[in-house]
């Protein structure tokens, strides 16, 4: 199919860009195109406006800011997968990029547009749940700012206006010698995950959990964070039979079943993939505080 016919714009600068968002209704941003082209091909999306902000250089960064590390929108999905910055910092990110589309999508799809279109089954709002990013928005009216936890709205919908758009996010990075794991469950390499997992320990030197998150995607509309699960590892020694025990907990979720795949199957899968991505946390926490 083709897309509905609308109004293309190029702006070539953020303020430009706004501006058409607060003077234009029904108006739609195409960052890497990769979700809105077929969106409106499949005439899911039907804007009166397309706004094209890949003129907007200033929206593409990877910068260590004094409070952490700050991400601009438009950033291209590769340029985080090859960031030695993130490498070095976020390394849960490289790894969920590694399972993000292919590598053509990589290098046109972008994190801000990954965010927005919010698939339930999208690594990277997953990584931006588990480290509790913060989100920058901007439109005429001013600039805000929220956490990740909440920016969804509902189903495949954040929570900003028609006229905001979202410049940029930031976070914290986790100690340099953290323990990290990504992992999913997709039918083919490069689909979107069924059920995906993302796990971060801190451990101390007796093999204490002292900091964990634990996230899950592909299970609801919005990523969860299984605080049940983060609960019952701090203060306790890392082995396989805790984070089996603690993964248990998320037998219990609210999933969602649809004709990929059932409740009890997401269930299953939930428990299984975060036991997983707990024992390869532990395990890269011991190697890397001893390397
Ligand atoms: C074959 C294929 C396989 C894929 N597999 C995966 C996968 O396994 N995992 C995965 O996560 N993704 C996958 N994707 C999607 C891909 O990651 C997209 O890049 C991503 O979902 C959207 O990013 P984009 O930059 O292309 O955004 P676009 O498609 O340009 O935009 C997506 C939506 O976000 C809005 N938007 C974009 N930027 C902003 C902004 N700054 N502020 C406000 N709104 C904005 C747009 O208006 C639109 O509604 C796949 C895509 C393809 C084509």
């Amino acid at each position: 199919m083709k897309p509905p016919p609308f109004r293309y714009h190029d702006p070539r600068s953020l303020d430009e860009a706004l501006d058409l968002l607060a003077s234009h209704e029904n108006a739609k941003l195409l960052a890497g195109g990769q979700s809105l082209m077929p969106m409106l091909n499949m005439r899911f999306a039907q804007p009166d406006h397309v706004i094209d902000i890949n003129g907007i250089d200033d929206l593409a960064y990877i910068r260590e800011t004094a409070s952490g590390i700050e991400i601009g929108a438009m950033t291209r999905q590769h340029d985080l997968e090859v960031s030695q910055l993130l490498q070095r910092r976020c390394p849960v990110m490289i790894e969920a990029l590694h399972q993000v589309g292919h590598r053509p999508t990589r290098n046109r799809g972008t994190i801000g547009g990954s965010l927005c279109h919010l698939d339930p089954a999208a690594e990277l709002p997953l990584v931006a749940a588990a480290l509790d990013v913060t989100i920058h928005v901007k439109s005429r009216r001013g600039a805000r700012s929220m956490p990740m936890a909440a920016f969804p709205a509902f189903y495949m919908t954040p929570s900003i206006e028609p006229d905001e758009m979202v410049t940029s996010i930031d976070f914290q990075p986790w100690s340099e010698g953290h323990g990290y794991a990504f992992v999913e469950f997709a039918r083919r390499h490069g689909d979107f995950a069924i059920v995906a997992a993302a796990a971060l320990l801190e451990v101390s030197a007796d093999g204490a959990v002292t900091r964990a998150s634990a996230t899950l995607g592909g299970v609801g509309p919005a990523p969860l964070r299984c605080e049940g699960v983060e609960n019952a590892l701090v203060g306790n020694r890392g082995s396989a039979t805790l984070f089996r025990e603690a993964a248990e907990a998320n037998r219990a979720i609210d999933a969602m079943d649809d004709v990929h795949a059932s409740v009890v199957y997401r269930q299953n899968l939930a428990v299984e993939l975060t036991s997983r991505a707990l024992g390869k946390a532990f395990e890269r926490a011991s190697e890397r505080s001893s390397s």
